[in-house]
C-alpha cells in the first residue's frame, strides 16, 4: 500500500515531467474509477473535467493523496488505495498493452521539442480512484475534509494535543488520518520504535516529552523515506519504472521474530486496528 513517502516520491516525478504541459487528450478505459464533480462514478463523464485542453498548473500532496491542478481552476485528487500507481512514458511510442490501465492522459511536454508524455493511472485492485473537483474550494470542502495535520511537519505539542483526545492505542490513533494525515502502517511502526513508545499505550497516556520524541521520529522517518524514493514493496514503482529504496532501512517493519537492531531482543508482533504491529518489548515502553 503506498504510504506518504511513496506518494511524495511519485508527486515529485509527476511534477518534474508534466507541470506546465498541456493535456491534449484524456482517455477513460474504466469509468467507475473516476468520481465526477458531482461525486458520481457512473454516467456521462466530460474529458475536459479530466483536464483535456488544460495546462497542468500544480502537482501537490495532502497526506497520502496526490492533487493535480489544472489551469482552469479545476483538478483531480488521485488516491492510490492498495495498489494504485501512476506511470509516465514517452507518448510518441506505441502504448504497450498494460493490464488495469484505467485512465490515460496525453500531455504535451512543457519543454519544447520533447516528446509528448503518456501518463496513466493503473490500479489492479481498484481501492484507489480519481476524484474530480471544480475549484480549490470544492476540493477542500468536499474531498479533503476530516484530514488531520500533515505528518511531515507535525510539531510535538500538536501531536500531544491530538493524541490526548483519545483512549485508543497510540498505534491505532497514528493510523487514523483524521488525527494525523499521512502515517501508515510501516512508518507508524518505525516511528514508535525509534521513539521507544509501546504501540498498545493509550493515546491519552503519552506525555508531552514522549509526544515530542514521537513527532521527531515521525518527521525524520518520513523525511528519510522520501529522500530514498519510498519503500520498495509489492506494487510500489515510481512513475519512471524505478523502485524506491527505503526497504533496506526498515528497522522493525517486516522483521517480526528477528532481533531488535537496538538491543538484540526478539521483535514481537501484535494485531492493532486490524494491522500487524511489530515492536520491541524491551525498547518500547
Ligand atoms: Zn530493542
Amino acid at each position: 500500500m503506498p504510504e506518504l513517502p511513496e506518494v511524495e516520491a511519485i508527486r515529485r516525478q509527476v511534477r518534474r515531467v508534466v507541470m506546465g504541459g498541456r493535456i491534449h487528450k484524456a482517455m477513460v478505459r474504466r469509468r467507475d474509477v473516476v468520481r465526477d464533480r458531482s461525486n458520481h462514478r457512473k454516467g456521462r463523464l466530460f474529458t475536459k473535467d479530466l483536464g483535456r485542453g488544460q495546462v497542468v498548473d500544480s502537482v501537490e500532496r495532502r497526506g497520502k493523496q496526490l492533487l493535480v491542478g489544472f489551469s482552469d481552476g479545476g483538478g483531480m485528487v488521485v488516491r492510490l488505495g492498495m495498489s494504485g500507481r501512476i506511470t509516465l512514458e514517452d507518448g510518441s511510442k506505441r502504448n504497450p498493452v498494460v493490464a488495469h490501465q484505467h485512465l490515460v492522459w496525453m500531455v504535451e511536454s512543457p519543454r519544447p521539442s520533447q516528446s509528448p508524455i503518456r501518463m496513466s493511472f493503473i490500479d489492479p485492485r481498484r481501492f484507489g480512484g480519481v476524484y474530480l473537483f471544480g475549484s480549490v474550494e470544492d476540493c477542500r470542502e468536499r474531498l479533503l475534509t476530516g484530514l488531520g495535520p500533515e505528518a511531515t511537519s507535525i510539531p510535538g505539542t500538536r501531536l500531544h494535543e491530538r493524541l490526548g483526545r483519545t483512549r485508543r492505542m497510540v498505534k491505532a490513533a497514528l493510523l487514523d488520518q483524521s488525527v494525523l494525515a499521512g502515517v501508515g502502517n510501516i512508518y507508524a511502526d518505525e516511528a514508535l520504535h525509534s521513539a521507544g513508545v509501546h504501540p498498545e499505550r493509550a493515546g491519552q497516556s503519552i506525555s508531552l516529552v514522549e509526544a515530542e520524541k514521537l513527532a521527531v521520529a515521525i518527521r525524520s522517518t518520513l523525511k528519510r523515506a522520501i529522500q530514498a524514493g519510498g519503500s520498495t514493496l509489492r506494487d510500489h514503482v515510481l512513475p519512471d519504472g524505478s523502485p524506491g529504496a527505503f526497504v533496506g532501512e526498515h528497522r522493525v517493519y517486516g522483521r517480526g521474530g528477528k532481533p531488535c537492531l537496538a538491543c538484540g531482543k526478539e521483535l514481537e508482533m501484535l494485531q492493532i486496528a486490524s494491522r500487524s504491529s511489530i515492536f520491541c518489548p524491551r525498547c518500547q515502553r
